[in-house]
Formats: structure tokens, C-alpha cells, sequence
């Protein structure tokens, strides 16, 4: 079953049709064509169709999020594929054949346009209503895994500040989705447990926030927010090796999710999704850091399994350390975890486009 999910979430990628890039101000898409492939490029109010025959992509349906452009999908026909892709109001389209020999290349850029506010379309009463916005959050460990262990219990903490976090944003109207509601595991395997998590980042959803509370053997004090990637630190390691489940299983699903941030590298689509994951990650650090006066312990990469397959951005928040004679007990506090419950919502709320 792990395998099947796998070749689903990987294999349109390895023939990436189109290629992503997001840079300020516009969205690309690059279509590697071979010399037989034609195409023909129409284009209403909200979506761009491109009709290709000559060749053979796989079916995707790709949130990409960015300011000029919501989504693309690519649906195979007989002769070859349709691609709409979904614009967002105010855009211009731009295209380029390429043409180097056998091989060409047609790019389509999507850019943002700045019209004076008199000439802008009145489009706004007609758009309809956006689709909810829709958070994952994930108390890390629960049941049988009770995570650190210090003068607070890391599972206990974990899901006492997502359903803090839960009734902040449901005020202001954002959908959210908890991994667990009480103190239960997904499974008693780790890496299933892990991987349930992780199934919950999935496309229809705009993001995910893995909560955590850390430990270490000298005990350190501070907030860490991490998103994917690979790392050499091996103190860090250690501290991903532990969160990964520890022990040999800890490690065995560390360097898998090793081999996933290699593999993504040129993956253009996780690449711009990255950038996404840590820019959320900034957001949700400063205004923890704010809400709370703790230690800046930074934003940082690390390949934590439950991260690895995320399809929207995704982070890991470290809130503080079980096992610090100071950082620990304040964790015990009601007003402390509304603090760190405020600061993580509010970095959320900034990343969503709903505060300052
Ligand atoms: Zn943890």
C-alpha cells in the first residue's frame, strides 16, 4: 500500500509536464515538446487552454497557489493532453517557442499587471465567493508515544495548543483539520502513524503545522520552526532521528526522508513549494517569538518523515523544551500555551493573507 501511494504521489512528477517556476511577478510554465508535438493556446477571462498533440504526459491536477496562477491540470486526450491552467484576476499572458534543434520548448509566462485603479475591470462583485481555507494541524505523538518527557509530557502539550490554535482560526473563519483530537496514535507502527500525518497535507487543503515540544540532553531552551530538507548537523539529526521514531526505525525513516529531499531537488513543483513552507516558516517564528519573549533558535531544514510527501506548505514547530528547568515549566502554564497558541496562529493568519 506504502508503495502504490508513493508511485501516485511521484511519478507524474519525474516527467514534469509542464515545469513550474515562480519568480516575483510572474508564474512560468515550460513545456518540453519534441519535434512532432503541435499545439494550439485559447484563452478566456479565468482559464488558459493549451491543446497538444504529439504528446504523452500523465494526468495531474497541480495547486500551484502563486499570485498569477491558482492551478493547471493536464488531461490526456487520444491525440495528446489538454492543459488548463486556472488564472487568477489581473494577469497577462505571454508565449515563447523556443526552438533549439530537435527539442523545443514552448513557455508560457503569467504575469502579474498593474493597471490604474480606474481602468482595473470591476470584477469584484461578479468573482465568486474563494474557496474555504482549509489548516492541518498535527499535535505530534499521542497514545502510546508520548514524544519528550521533562516537566511536561510532549503529547499532552502538543494537543492542548493545536485546539487552542483550532478555536483561534475558526474565529476568523478558517477551516481546520486536527491528525487527532484526543490522546489516541494513528496506529501503534510509527512510520504508519507518521504516514497518516503526513496523508493529511494533501492538495485539498492550504496547509500544515506539525506541533512539537523538544528535549535534549543538555538542556537548551528556545523556539525552532523547520520545513523540509536535508541537514548535516548531526546534533540535529539526532533530534529529527527522535522525532522520526527513534532508534533503528527513527533512523531507517530518517534516511528515507533523506532520499525524498534528494530526489526533490529537481523537482521543480516541490522546489516552489519549499519556498512556500519557508516563508510560512518565517511568518509562524516571528510571530511566535513576539507572542512569546523566548530564544530565537531559528528557522532551519530538516528531513523530518512526517514532511516529506507535503503537497502545500508544510512546518514543524519546535515550541520549546520538556526537560529546561525554566522553558519546561512555564510549558505548564495555561497562559504560556495561549501565548504560544496566539503566536502560531497569527503566523498562520499572516501567511493566509488575513493579518498584518
Ligand atoms: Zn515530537
Amino acid at each position: 500500500m506504502r508503495l502504490s501511494a508513493f508511485l501516485v504521489l511521484f511519478f507524474p512528477l519525474a516527467l514534469a509536464f509542464p515545469r513550474l517556476g515562480l519568480h516575483e511577478g510572474y508564474t512560468r510554465l515550460v513545456f518540453d515538446l519534441d519535434a512532432r508535438a503541435q499545439y494550439q493556446i485559447a484563452q478566456t477571462a479565468d482559464t488558459l487552454t493549451l491543446r497538444f498533440t504529439g504528446v504523452a504526459p500523465s494526468p495531474s491536477d497541480t495547486e500551484v497557489g502563486s499570485p498569477q496562477v491558482a492551478s493547471y491540470q493536464v488531461v490526456p486526450t487520444p491525440q495528446g493532453a489538454q492543459v488548463f491552467v486556472r488564472l487568477r484576476p489581473g494577469v497577462e499572458v505571454r508565449t515563447t517557442l523556443l526552438d533549439d534543434g530537435p527539442r523545443r520548448r514552448l513557455v508560457v509566462d503569467v504575469l502579474t499587471v498593474n493597471r490604474p485603479a480606474s481602468q482595473a475591470p470591476s470584477r469584484t462583485n461578479t468573482r465568486p465567493a474563494p474557496p474555504p481555507r482549509i489548516v492541518v494541524l498535527d499535535p505530534g505523538h499521542g497514545g502510546v508515544d508520548p514524544g519528550a518527557v521533562g516537566f511536561v509530557v510532549e503529547k499532552e502539550v502538543t494537543l492542548d495548543l493545536a485546539l487552542r490554535v483550532r478555536r483561534i482560526l475558526e474565529r476568523e473563519g478558517i477551516q481546520v483539520v486536527l491528525t487527532r483530537e484526543r490522546d489516541v496514535h494513528l496506529s501503534p507502527n510509527k512510520a504508519t502513524d507518521l504516514g497518516l500525518r503526513a496523508e493529511m497535507a494533501n492538495s485539498r487543503r492550504n496547509l500544515f503545522v506539525s506541533i512539537h515540544v523538544n528535549s535534549a540532553p543538555n538542556p537548551a531552551q528556545g523556539i525552532e520552526v523547520y520545513y523540509f530538507g536535508n541537514t548535516l548537523d548531526p546534533a540535529l539529526l539526532a533530534q529529527v532521528i527522535r522525532e522520526n521514531g527513534g532508534g533503528e526505525l527513527g533512523r531507517r525513516l530518517t534516511r528515507e526522508a533523506q532520499q525524498v529531499s534528494e530526489r526533490l531537488m529537481s523537482d521543480l513543483i516541490a522546489q516552489s513549494n519549499l519556498k512556500f513552507s519557508r516563508q510560512l516558516a518565517h511568518y509562524v517564528q516571528a510571530s511566535l517569538l513576539q507572542a512569546t519573549g523566548a530564544v530565537d533558535r531559528g528557522v532551519r531544514q530538516a528531513p523530518f518523515y512526517v514532511l516529506r510527501n507535503a503537497r502545500i506548505p508544510a512546518i514543524l514547530v519546535e515550541v520549546g523544551f520538556a526537560n529546561h528547568p525554566v522553558e519546561g515549566r512555564r510549558l505548564q502554564t495555561s497562559a504560556y500555551r495561549q501565548a504560544l497558541a496566539e503566536g502560531l496562529a497569527r503566523g498562520i493568519l499572516r501567511f493566509l493573507g488575513n493579518g498584518g
